[in-house]
């Protein structure tokens, strides 16, 4: 029960901590930006049950899918998409996290 409330608050967390470090001037607008890739958790709702905490998302969801994060590393190296893509690229980094984490705790 504890993984899936730190798993959600590390999505709020850890793109505000990387808007402050990368882009103190404008942080806000950079982590707003890194939160709008929260979008691609939409994904579950072509799944039943939409949520399942035993489940790895990460190449089961289309949007978390390989061919997905290798789009999400193109955002991130184009300078007008780099925030969504840096928002994408942590979001999947912290589902793998999770992924790696279900079959520690
Ligand atoms: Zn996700």
């Amino acid at each position: 029960m504890l993984r899936p409330i730190l798993h959600l608050g590390l999505h709020i967390i850890v793109p505000g901590t990387m808007a402050k470090l990368l882009f103190s001037d404008r942080w806000k607008t950079a982590w707003m930006w890194m939160m709008s890739a929260m979008i691609i958790d939409l994904d579950h709702l072509l799944t039943n049950p939409i949520y399942d905490p035993n489940r790895c998302g990460i190449n089961f969801h289309p949007m978390h899918s390989l061919p997905a994060i290798a789009v999400y590393a193109l955002l991130a190296a184009i300078p007008k998409t780099r925030l969504v893509g840096f928002g994408l690229l942590i979001h999947i980094i912290l589902d793998g996290m999770d992924c790696v984490w279900m079959n520690v705790i």
